[in-house]
């Protein structure tokens, strides 16, 4: 009896489809680097991955001109990925540093700071410019500075 009960799990599961997700490529690829190049070139096309589900946790982007320098995030990152600059009042995250938690994000009081679906993040740089992010430009979400807040910002303070 539990013969025949494996045997049906056996056959059931010749003809479903794979649990695991097939990507980058459909098979298995002689040199993942070579076929990744040749992506880039637009050679050959990636298999494409599971659908991302909702609240995916990928690279940050970072809005530079809109951020307030309030360093919240910088305070709050456990793994020391956002890096204060204190000539600018800016920050910059170094991405090969980035646990992906997202507290920098929940923290931001005027949502500069976003993860995104982007997940192809490796490297043999890991200080690439692609994975030092200095400014992704103004985000949907971002709290728009008015200009007068933005020039005390940037002012020095004032020497006692
Ligand atoms: S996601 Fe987490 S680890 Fe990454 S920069 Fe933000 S706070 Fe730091
Ligand atoms: S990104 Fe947000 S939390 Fe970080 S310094 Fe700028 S305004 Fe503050």
């Amino acid at each position: 009896m539990k013969m025949f009960e494996a045997a049906k799990t056996i056959l059931k599961q010749l003809f479903r489809k794979p649990a695991t997700n097939i990507f980058p490529a459909k098979y298995a690829p002689a040199s993942t680097l070579s076929f990744l190049d040749r992506v880039a070139r637009q050679e050959v096309k990636l298999h494409p991955p599971v659908t991302i589900p909702p609240g995916f946790r990928g690279k940050i982007v970072y809005d530079r001109e809109n951020c307030t320098g309030c360093q919240q995030c910088y305070r709050v990152c456990p793994t020391q990925a956002i890096e204060w600059l204190p000539e600018e009042k800016k920050i910059r995250v170094v991405i090969s540093r980035c646990c992906f938690c997202a507290q920098c994000v929940d923290v931001c009081p005027v949502n500069t700071l976003a993860m995104t679906e982007e997940f192809l993040l490796s490297s043999y740089d890991k200080y690439a410019d692609e994975l030092v992010i200095i400014d992704s430009g103004e985000l949907p979400g971002s709290k728009k500075r008015k200009k007068s807040d933005a020039t005390a910002a940037e002012k020095p303070p004032e020497q006692s």
